[in-house]
Protein backbone atom coordinates (compact mmCIF):
# COMPACT_ATOMS: atom_id res chain seq x y z
CA UNK A 1 0.00 0.00 0.00
CA UNK A 2 1.11 3.13 -0.95
CA UNK A 3 0.06 6.82 0.41
CA UNK A 4 -0.51 9.95 -1.51
CA UNK A 5 -1.63 13.81 0.00
CA UNK A 6 -4.93 14.89 0.31
CA UNK A 7 -3.94 17.30 -2.72
CA UNK A 8 -1.83 15.43 -4.84
CA UNK A 9 -2.14 16.03 -8.87
CA UNK A 10 -1.52 11.93 -9.45
CA UNK A 11 -0.97 9.25 -7.45
CA UNK A 12 2.60 9.58 -8.92
CA UNK A 13 4.68 10.66 -5.72
CA UNK A 14 2.70 8.08 -3.41
CA UNK A 15 5.26 7.13 -0.11
CA UNK A 16 5.21 3.72 1.52
CA UNK A 17 3.51 3.67 4.96
CA UNK A 18 7.26 3.59 7.44
CA UNK A 19 7.74 6.73 5.61
CA UNK A 20 4.80 8.82 6.24
CA UNK A 21 4.33 7.41 9.81
CA UNK A 22 6.56 9.62 11.80
CA UNK A 23 5.09 12.51 9.88
CA UNK A 24 2.37 15.12 9.95
CA UNK A 25 1.32 16.71 6.92
CA UNK A 26 2.16 16.24 3.40
CA UNK A 27 4.81 19.14 1.88
CA UNK A 28 2.07 20.62 0.28
CA UNK A 29 -0.32 20.85 3.13
CA UNK A 30 -2.47 17.79 2.33
CA UNK A 31 -2.93 15.15 4.61
CA UNK A 32 -1.85 11.51 3.52
CA UNK A 33 -4.39 8.89 2.73
CA UNK A 34 -3.87 5.20 1.16
CA UNK A 35 -4.22 5.19 -2.66
CA UNK A 36 -7.41 2.98 -2.43
CA UNK A 37 -9.13 1.42 0.41
CA UNK A 38 -8.41 -2.13 0.27
CA UNK A 39 -12.21 -4.26 -0.45
CA UNK A 40 -13.07 -6.35 2.76
CA UNK A 41 -15.49 -9.29 1.25
CA UNK A 42 -18.18 -11.23 2.96
CA UNK A 43 -15.63 -14.54 3.54
CA UNK A 44 -13.50 -12.21 4.75
CA UNK A 45 -15.33 -10.82 7.61
CA UNK A 46 -16.69 -14.28 8.67
CA UNK A 47 -13.14 -15.31 8.81
CA UNK A 48 -12.18 -12.36 11.21
CA UNK A 49 -15.25 -13.65 13.28
CA UNK A 50 -13.15 -16.10 14.11
CA UNK A 51 -9.87 -14.48 14.56
CA UNK A 52 -11.56 -12.06 17.05
CA UNK A 53 -13.05 -14.88 18.70
CA UNK A 54 -10.44 -17.10 19.24
CA UNK A 55 -7.25 -14.90 19.46
CA UNK A 56 -8.56 -11.68 20.28
CA UNK A 57 -8.56 -7.97 19.27
CA UNK A 58 -4.68 -7.80 18.72
CA UNK A 59 -4.66 -10.56 15.90
CA UNK A 60 -7.61 -8.91 14.48
CA UNK A 61 -5.97 -5.56 14.76
CA UNK A 62 -2.42 -7.17 12.71
CA UNK A 63 -5.74 -8.63 9.81
CA UNK A 64 -6.77 -4.94 9.13
CA UNK A 65 -3.92 -2.35 9.51
CA UNK A 66 -1.82 -5.37 7.46
CA UNK A 67 -3.80 -4.65 4.28
CA UNK A 68 -2.49 -1.55 4.95
CA UNK A 69 1.32 -1.85 5.09
CA UNK A 70 3.79 -3.39 3.30
CA UNK A 71 7.13 -2.64 4.83
CA UNK A 72 6.98 -4.43 7.95
CA UNK A 73 5.89 -8.24 7.78
CA UNK A 74 2.93 -9.92 9.58
CA UNK A 75 4.97 -11.23 12.18
CA UNK A 76 6.32 -8.24 13.48
CA UNK A 77 3.15 -6.46 13.11
CA UNK A 78 1.12 -9.22 14.57
CA UNK A 79 3.62 -8.53 17.95
CA UNK A 80 3.16 -5.06 17.88
CA UNK A 81 0.07 -5.08 17.97
CA UNK A 82 0.23 -7.60 20.86
CA UNK A 83 2.19 -5.16 22.90
CA UNK A 84 -0.32 -2.24 22.25
CA UNK A 85 -3.47 -4.33 23.35
CA UNK A 86 -3.12 -6.24 26.16
CA UNK A 87 -6.08 -6.91 29.10
CA UNK A 88 -3.19 -5.13 31.74
CA UNK A 89 -3.11 -1.79 29.37
CA UNK A 90 -6.93 -1.94 28.73
CA UNK A 91 -8.47 -3.15 31.60
CA UNK A 92 -10.10 -6.17 29.81
CA UNK A 93 -9.16 -8.58 28.15
CA UNK A 94 -11.71 -8.04 24.90
CA UNK A 95 -9.87 -4.28 25.20
CA UNK A 96 -13.33 -3.57 23.47
CA UNK A 97 -16.06 -5.14 25.07
CA UNK A 98 -19.82 -3.79 23.51
CA UNK A 99 -22.58 -3.59 26.21
CA UNK A 100 -26.09 -2.69 25.66
CA UNK A 101 -28.30 -0.05 27.44
CA UNK A 102 -31.50 -1.83 28.90
CA UNK A 103 -33.10 -3.19 26.02
CA UNK A 104 -33.30 -0.76 23.36
CA UNK A 105 -31.37 -1.33 20.26
CA UNK A 106 -28.51 0.94 21.70
CA UNK A 107 -25.04 -0.33 22.52
CA UNK A 108 -22.20 1.25 24.03
CA UNK A 109 -18.54 0.55 22.22
CA UNK A 110 -16.19 0.94 25.80
CA UNK A 111 -13.05 2.69 23.74
CA UNK A 112 -11.96 4.16 26.90
CA UNK A 113 -10.06 1.72 29.04
CA UNK A 114 -6.83 2.40 28.62
CA UNK A 115 -4.48 3.58 30.54
CA UNK A 116 -5.62 7.47 30.30
CA UNK A 117 -9.18 6.66 30.61
CA UNK A 118 -10.35 7.81 26.73
CA UNK A 119 -10.44 6.52 23.58
CA UNK A 120 -7.67 8.24 22.37
CA UNK A 121 -5.25 5.38 23.72
CA UNK A 122 -6.60 3.56 21.40
CA UNK A 123 -4.10 4.58 18.85
CA UNK A 124 -1.44 5.73 20.81
CA UNK A 125 -1.17 2.59 22.30
CA UNK A 126 -0.19 1.41 18.76
CA UNK A 127 1.95 4.67 17.70
CA UNK A 128 4.19 4.36 20.24
CA UNK A 129 4.96 0.32 19.24
CA UNK A 130 5.59 1.47 15.77
CA UNK A 131 7.64 4.81 16.62
CA UNK A 132 9.71 2.66 19.02
CA UNK A 133 9.90 -0.28 15.70
CA UNK A 134 10.65 2.54 13.35
CA UNK A 135 13.12 4.46 15.44
CA UNK A 136 15.15 1.26 15.70
CA UNK A 137 15.15 0.55 12.27
CA UNK A 138 16.77 3.54 11.28
CA UNK A 139 19.08 3.39 14.43
CA UNK A 140 16.90 7.32 15.26
CA UNK A 141 15.45 9.23 17.46
CA UNK A 142 12.56 11.23 18.06
CA UNK A 143 11.39 14.39 20.32
CA UNK A 144 7.90 15.00 20.85
CA UNK A 145 7.03 18.55 21.11
CA UNK A 146 2.88 19.31 22.15
CA UNK A 147 0.34 21.26 23.35
CA UNK A 148 -2.34 19.86 25.02
CA UNK A 149 -4.85 20.86 26.92
CA UNK A 150 -6.31 17.46 28.26
CA UNK A 151 -6.35 13.82 27.00
CA UNK A 152 -4.11 13.87 23.69
CA UNK A 153 -0.66 14.93 25.53
CA UNK A 154 -1.72 12.53 28.87
CA UNK A 155 -2.63 9.63 26.35
CA UNK A 156 0.74 10.53 24.15
CA UNK A 157 2.96 9.95 27.53
CA UNK A 158 1.51 7.06 28.52
CA UNK A 159 2.11 5.64 25.26
CA UNK A 160 5.72 6.94 24.86
CA UNK A 161 6.68 6.56 28.45
CA UNK A 162 10.17 4.74 29.15
CA UNK A 163 10.69 3.93 25.57
CA UNK A 164 13.96 4.48 23.90
CA UNK A 165 14.79 6.70 21.32
CA UNK A 166 11.69 8.63 22.33
CA UNK A 167 11.25 11.63 24.75
CA UNK A 168 8.32 14.13 24.89
CA UNK A 169 8.38 17.99 25.86
CA UNK A 170 4.64 18.28 26.79
CA UNK A 171 3.25 22.21 26.71
CA UNK A 172 0.15 22.17 29.24
CA UNK A 173 -1.56 25.91 30.41
CA UNK A 174 -0.82 25.85 33.58
CA UNK A 175 -4.13 25.44 35.86
CA UNK A 176 -6.22 24.77 33.27
CA UNK A 177 -6.35 21.08 32.89
CA UNK A 178 -9.03 19.27 35.53
CA UNK A 179 -7.17 17.47 38.66
CA UNK A 180 -7.29 14.13 37.00
CA UNK A 181 -5.56 15.54 34.04
CA UNK A 182 -3.00 17.20 35.90
CA UNK A 183 -2.07 14.16 38.62
CA UNK A 184 -2.05 11.81 35.37
CA UNK A 185 0.68 13.41 33.61
CA UNK A 186 2.64 15.16 36.23
CA UNK A 187 2.61 11.94 38.50
CA UNK A 188 4.93 10.17 35.04
CA UNK A 189 8.60 9.75 36.64
CA UNK A 190 9.94 8.85 33.51
CA UNK A 191 12.99 10.55 32.44
CA UNK A 192 12.00 11.03 28.94
CA UNK A 193 8.71 12.66 29.82
CA UNK A 194 8.83 15.96 30.42
CA UNK A 195 5.91 18.55 31.26
CA UNK A 196 5.77 22.09 30.94
CA UNK A 197 3.42 24.03 32.73
CA UNK A 198 3.25 27.45 30.78
CA UNK A 199 1.95 30.75 32.35
CA UNK A 200 -1.18 31.22 29.69
CA UNK A 201 -4.20 29.23 28.15
CA UNK A 202 -3.64 26.49 25.53
CA UNK A 203 -3.18 28.50 22.54
CA UNK A 204 -0.01 30.55 24.30
CA UNK A 205 1.47 26.78 24.36
CA UNK A 206 0.09 25.69 20.98
CA UNK A 207 2.11 29.14 19.33
CA UNK A 208 5.36 28.37 21.43
CA UNK A 209 5.18 24.74 19.39
CA UNK A 210 4.67 26.09 16.29
CA UNK A 211 7.01 28.71 16.26
CA UNK A 212 9.67 26.51 17.49
CA UNK A 213 8.60 24.43 14.46
CA UNK A 214 9.49 27.26 12.47
CA UNK A 215 12.93 27.03 13.52
CA UNK A 216 13.52 24.47 10.95
CA UNK A 217 17.16 24.54 12.17
CA UNK A 218 16.39 23.77 15.37
CA UNK A 219 13.63 21.36 14.38
CA UNK A 220 16.29 19.40 12.35
CA UNK A 221 19.27 19.51 15.46
CA UNK A 222 16.68 17.57 17.91
CA UNK A 223 14.64 15.88 15.46
CA UNK A 224 11.53 17.54 16.56
CA UNK A 225 8.38 15.72 15.51
CA UNK A 226 4.65 15.91 16.03
CA UNK A 227 1.92 13.06 17.08
CA UNK A 228 -1.14 15.38 16.56
CA UNK A 229 -4.58 13.83 14.76
CA UNK A 230 -3.96 13.90 10.93
CA UNK A 231 -1.08 11.42 11.51
CA UNK A 232 -2.21 8.50 9.53
CA UNK A 233 -1.53 5.83 12.20
CA UNK A 234 -3.56 7.04 14.47
CA UNK A 235 -5.95 7.12 11.91
CA UNK A 236 -5.38 3.24 10.73
CA UNK A 237 -5.06 1.82 14.39
CA UNK A 238 -8.89 3.24 14.93
CA UNK A 239 -10.14 1.43 11.91
CA UNK A 240 -9.88 -1.85 13.88
CA UNK A 241 -12.67 -0.99 16.62
CA UNK A 242 -15.64 -0.68 14.05
CA UNK A 243 -15.08 -4.25 12.75
CA UNK A 244 -14.23 -5.23 16.36
CA UNK A 245 -18.07 -3.56 17.72
CA UNK A 246 -18.90 -4.84 14.21
CA UNK A 247 -18.25 -8.21 14.73
CA UNK A 248 -19.48 -8.13 18.59
CA UNK A 249 -23.16 -7.18 17.81
CA UNK A 250 -24.06 -9.03 14.59
CA UNK A 251 -24.11 -12.43 13.45
CA UNK A 252 -24.19 -12.49 10.24
CA UNK A 253 -21.55 -11.65 7.46
CA UNK A 254 -24.95 -8.89 5.51
CA UNK A 255 -26.46 -7.36 9.04
CA UNK A 256 -25.80 -3.76 8.54
CA UNK A 257 -25.70 -1.25 11.67
CA UNK A 258 -25.03 1.89 12.77
CA UNK A 259 -22.49 3.82 14.98
CA UNK A 260 -22.69 6.77 17.12
CA UNK A 261 -19.67 8.94 17.04
CA UNK A 262 -18.75 11.91 19.72
CA UNK A 263 -16.86 14.04 17.64
CA UNK A 264 -14.17 16.54 17.57
CA UNK A 265 -11.38 16.64 14.92
CA UNK A 266 -13.12 13.96 12.69
CA UNK A 267 -10.29 11.39 13.36
CA UNK A 268 -12.75 9.14 14.82
CA UNK A 269 -15.68 9.26 12.45
CA UNK A 270 -13.08 9.46 9.77
CA UNK A 271 -11.95 5.87 10.79
CA UNK A 272 -15.68 4.78 10.96
CA UNK A 273 -16.06 6.12 7.24
CA UNK A 274 -12.88 4.41 5.76
CA UNK A 275 -14.62 1.21 7.80
CA UNK A 276 -17.34 1.54 5.54
CA UNK A 277 -15.14 2.27 2.75
CA UNK A 278 -13.54 -1.17 3.20
CA UNK A 279 -17.43 -2.87 3.02
CA UNK A 280 -18.01 -3.01 6.35
CA UNK A 281 -21.61 -3.47 6.28
CA UNK A 282 -22.30 0.05 8.37
CA UNK A 283 -25.97 1.94 7.34
CA UNK A 284 -25.30 5.12 9.11
CA UNK A 285 -22.29 7.09 10.61
CA UNK A 286 -24.07 9.38 13.23
CA UNK A 287 -21.81 12.55 14.05
CA UNK A 288 -22.58 14.06 17.39
CA UNK A 289 -21.60 17.44 18.49
CA UNK A 290 -21.66 19.21 21.46
CA UNK A 291 -22.36 23.33 21.23
CA UNK A 292 -19.57 23.74 19.06
CA UNK A 293 -21.30 22.68 15.91
CA UNK A 294 -18.80 23.38 12.85
CA UNK A 295 -19.70 19.65 11.64
CA UNK A 296 -23.42 19.45 12.33
CA UNK A 297 -23.60 22.72 10.28
CA UNK A 298 -22.07 20.71 7.48
CA UNK A 299 -23.87 17.81 7.40
CA UNK A 300 -27.41 20.01 7.26
CA UNK A 301 -26.05 22.65 5.54
CA UNK A 302 -23.29 22.05 2.65
CA UNK A 303 -21.81 24.97 4.43
CA UNK A 304 -17.96 24.53 5.85
CA UNK A 305 -17.38 27.32 8.20
CA UNK A 306 -14.61 27.33 10.80
CA UNK A 307 -14.90 29.24 13.68
CA UNK A 308 -12.65 31.69 15.40
CA UNK A 309 -11.50 31.41 18.90
CA UNK A 310 -14.13 33.87 20.46
CA UNK A 311 -16.97 31.80 18.82
CA UNK A 312 -15.36 28.37 20.03
CA UNK A 313 -17.24 27.98 23.63
CA UNK A 314 -15.29 25.84 26.80
CA UNK A 315 -18.32 22.90 27.05
CA UNK A 316 -18.49 20.23 29.63
CA UNK A 317 -17.48 17.90 26.52
CA UNK A 318 -14.04 20.01 26.20
CA UNK A 319 -12.27 17.24 24.21
CA UNK A 320 -14.66 18.45 21.36
CA UNK A 321 -14.69 21.70 21.62
CA UNK A 322 -12.88 22.43 18.21
CA UNK A 323 -12.68 25.63 15.81
CA UNK A 324 -11.89 23.40 12.62
CA UNK A 325 -11.92 19.66 12.14
CA UNK A 326 -8.66 18.76 11.08
CA UNK A 327 -9.43 15.38 9.76
CA UNK A 328 -12.05 16.62 7.49
CA UNK A 329 -9.98 17.10 4.38
CA UNK A 330 -9.42 13.37 3.96
CA UNK A 331 -13.65 12.66 3.85
CA UNK A 332 -13.48 15.85 1.52
CA UNK A 333 -11.19 14.10 -0.54
CA UNK A 334 -12.96 10.93 -0.88
CA UNK A 335 -16.01 12.91 -1.24
CA UNK A 336 -14.73 14.34 -4.56
CA UNK A 337 -12.84 11.46 -6.00
CA UNK A 338 -9.31 12.35 -5.05
CA UNK A 339 -9.35 14.82 -7.37
CA UNK A 340 -6.60 16.84 -5.53
CA UNK A 341 -6.80 20.20 -7.80
CA UNK A 342 -10.79 20.21 -6.24
CA UNK A 343 -9.60 19.98 -2.76
CA UNK A 344 -6.87 22.37 -2.63
CA UNK A 345 -9.13 24.80 -4.01
CA UNK A 346 -11.76 24.13 -1.41
CA UNK A 347 -9.38 24.15 1.27
CA UNK A 348 -7.24 27.22 -0.15
CA UNK A 349 -10.25 29.17 0.08
CA UNK A 350 -10.99 27.76 3.26
CA UNK A 351 -7.70 29.17 4.23
CA UNK A 352 -8.68 32.73 3.05
CA UNK A 353 -12.46 33.65 3.63
CA UNK A 354 -12.62 30.51 6.94
CA UNK A 355 -15.32 28.64 4.73
CA UNK A 356 -16.39 26.65 1.70
CA UNK A 357 -19.82 26.09 0.38
CA UNK A 358 -20.62 22.51 -1.34
CA UNK A 359 -24.40 22.81 -1.61
CA UNK A 360 -26.10 22.15 -4.35
CA UNK A 361 -23.86 20.02 -5.48
CA UNK A 362 -24.20 16.53 -6.24
CA UNK A 363 -21.07 15.65 -3.68
CA UNK A 364 -23.39 17.08 -1.12
CA UNK A 365 -26.19 14.77 -2.17
CA UNK A 366 -23.90 11.87 -1.59
CA UNK A 367 -22.93 12.99 1.78
CA UNK A 368 -25.75 11.24 3.18
CA UNK A 369 -27.17 8.88 0.03
CA UNK A 370 -23.66 6.80 -0.64
CA UNK A 371 -21.82 7.72 2.49
CA UNK A 372 -24.37 7.01 4.79
CA UNK A 373 -23.61 10.33 6.86
CA UNK A 374 -26.37 12.26 9.33
CA UNK A 375 -25.35 14.77 12.20
CA UNK A 376 -27.02 16.50 15.21
CA UNK A 377 -25.59 18.19 18.61
CA UNK A 378 -26.13 18.41 21.82
CA UNK A 379 -26.17 21.02 25.02
CA UNK A 380 -25.05 21.19 28.39
CA UNK A 381 -28.96 20.30 29.36
CA UNK A 382 -29.08 17.20 27.17
CA UNK A 383 -25.98 15.70 28.66
CA UNK A 384 -26.57 15.98 32.01
CA UNK A 385 -30.49 14.74 31.29
CA UNK A 386 -28.75 11.77 29.39
CA UNK A 387 -26.01 11.26 31.68
CA UNK A 388 -29.21 11.54 34.89
CA UNK A 389 -31.91 8.97 32.81
CA UNK A 390 -28.83 6.39 32.16
CA UNK A 391 -27.89 5.87 35.78
CA UNK A 392 -31.04 5.96 36.90
CA UNK A 393 -33.00 3.57 34.72
CA UNK A 394 -29.79 1.40 33.55
CA UNK A 395 -27.44 1.93 36.38
CA UNK A 396 -24.80 3.17 33.62
CA UNK A 397 -22.77 5.60 34.15
CA UNK A 398 -21.43 7.20 30.93
CA UNK A 399 -18.98 10.61 30.65
CA UNK A 400 -20.47 13.86 28.92
CA UNK A 401 -18.93 13.30 24.99
CA UNK A 402 -20.53 9.51 25.46
CA UNK A 403 -23.60 11.41 26.80
CA UNK A 404 -23.30 13.26 23.56
CA UNK A 405 -23.08 10.71 21.44
CA UNK A 406 -26.14 8.75 23.20
CA UNK A 407 -28.21 11.84 22.93
CA UNK A 408 -28.14 11.85 19.31
CA UNK A 409 -27.99 8.04 18.50
CA UNK A 410 -31.72 8.23 20.45
CA UNK A 411 -32.74 10.86 17.58
CA UNK A 412 -31.68 8.82 15.24
CA UNK A 413 -33.16 5.50 16.58
CA UNK A 414 -34.51 2.95 13.63
CA UNK A 415 -34.57 -0.78 12.58
CA UNK A 416 -30.73 -1.08 12.72
CA UNK A 417 -28.79 -1.29 16.03
CA UNK A 418 -26.30 1.54 16.85
CA UNK A 419 -23.06 1.36 18.62
CA UNK A 420 -22.68 4.68 20.72
CA UNK A 421 -18.92 5.36 20.91
CA UNK A 422 -17.50 5.42 24.36
CA UNK A 423 -14.93 7.96 24.69
CA UNK A 424 -13.76 8.73 28.58
CA UNK A 425 -14.44 7.45 31.31
CA UNK A 426 -16.86 9.34 34.05
CA UNK A 427 -14.32 9.65 36.41
CA UNK A 428 -12.47 12.26 34.05
CA UNK A 429 -15.17 14.54 34.69
CA UNK A 430 -16.23 14.13 37.78
CA UNK A 431 -17.76 17.98 38.20
CA UNK A 432 -20.67 17.29 35.41
CA UNK A 433 -21.05 13.63 36.89
CA UNK A 434 -21.87 15.23 40.05
CA UNK A 435 -24.14 17.88 38.36
CA UNK A 436 -26.13 15.14 36.86
CA UNK A 437 -26.43 12.43 39.15
CA UNK A 438 -25.81 13.94 42.46
CA UNK A 439 -22.84 11.72 42.97
CA UNK A 440 -19.16 11.90 42.41
CA UNK A 441 -18.40 8.87 39.75
CA UNK A 442 -16.59 5.82 41.31
CA UNK A 443 -12.41 6.12 41.08
CA UNK A 444 -11.51 2.49 38.67
CA UNK A 445 -8.79 0.60 41.07
CA UNK A 446 -6.02 1.71 38.89
CA UNK A 447 -6.48 5.48 39.40
CA UNK A 448 -7.10 5.11 43.43
CA UNK A 449 -3.84 6.23 44.38
CA UNK A 450 -2.91 8.83 41.08
CA UNK A 451 -2.12 12.56 42.15
CA UNK A 452 -0.45 10.79 45.91
CA UNK A 453 3.70 10.72 44.35
CA UNK A 454 5.40 14.04 43.47
CA UNK A 455 4.81 16.05 40.88
CA UNK A 456 7.01 16.46 37.96
CA UNK A 457 6.39 19.51 36.04
CA UNK A 458 8.89 22.65 34.88
CA UNK A 459 6.95 26.38 35.12
CA UNK A 460 7.71 28.29 32.24
CA UNK A 461 6.92 31.29 30.60
CA UNK A 462 5.34 32.29 27.27
CA UNK A 463 9.19 32.33 26.12
CA UNK A 464 10.29 30.34 23.43
CA UNK A 465 14.20 31.28 24.16
CA UNK A 466 13.44 29.08 27.28
CA UNK A 467 11.42 26.66 25.54
CA UNK A 468 14.33 25.98 23.02
CA UNK A 469 16.92 25.96 26.75
CA UNK A 470 15.04 22.95 27.86
CA UNK A 471 14.30 21.32 24.97
CA UNK A 472 18.64 21.16 24.42
CA UNK A 473 19.01 20.67 27.90
CA UNK A 474 17.26 17.91 28.87
CA UNK A 475 16.72 16.03 25.78
CA UNK A 476 20.84 16.64 25.60
CA UNK A 477 21.01 14.93 28.48
CA UNK A 478 18.87 11.82 27.24
CA UNK A 479 21.03 11.36 24.30
CA UNK A 480 24.32 11.90 26.04
C1 LIG B 1 -10.56 13.47 21.25
C2 LIG B 1 -11.86 13.17 21.87
C3 LIG B 1 -13.07 13.25 21.14
C4 LIG B 1 -13.11 13.71 19.70
O1 LIG B 1 -12.52 12.80 18.82
P1 LIG B 1 -12.13 13.24 17.32
O2 LIG B 1 -11.35 12.10 16.80
O3 LIG B 1 -11.29 14.49 17.49
O4 LIG B 1 -13.37 13.51 16.60
C5 LIG B 1 -14.24 12.90 21.78
N1 LIG B 1 -14.26 12.52 23.08
C6 LIG B 1 -13.14 12.44 23.82
C7 LIG B 1 -13.23 12.04 25.25
C8 LIG B 1 -11.90 12.75 23.25
O5 LIG B 1 -10.76 12.68 23.99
Amino acid sequence: MRYVSTRAASADASEPFSDILLEGLAPDGGLYLPVTYPRVDAQTLTRWRAVLAEQGYAALAAEVIGLYIDDIGHDDLLELCRRAYTAEKFGDPQIVPVTRIGDEPLWLGHLSNGPTAAFKDMAMQLLGEFFEYELRRRSSWLTIVGATSGDTGSSAEYAMRGRDGLSVVMLTPAGRMTPFQQAQMFGLQDPNIINVAVDGVFDTCQDLVKALNADAEFKHRWHVGAVNSINWARLVAQVVYYFACWLRVTTSADEQISFAVPTGNFGNVCAGHIARSMGLPIKRLIVATNENDVLDEFFHTGRYRVRGAVETVATSSPSMDISKASNFERFIADLFGRDGATVRRLFDQLARTGEFDISGTAQFTAVIQQYGFVSGHSSHADRLATIKRLWTTDQILIDPHTADGVHVAEQFAGDEQIVVLETALPVKFADTIKEATGELPPVPPRFAHIGEGPRRVIEMGDDLGALKKLVADTVGTLRA
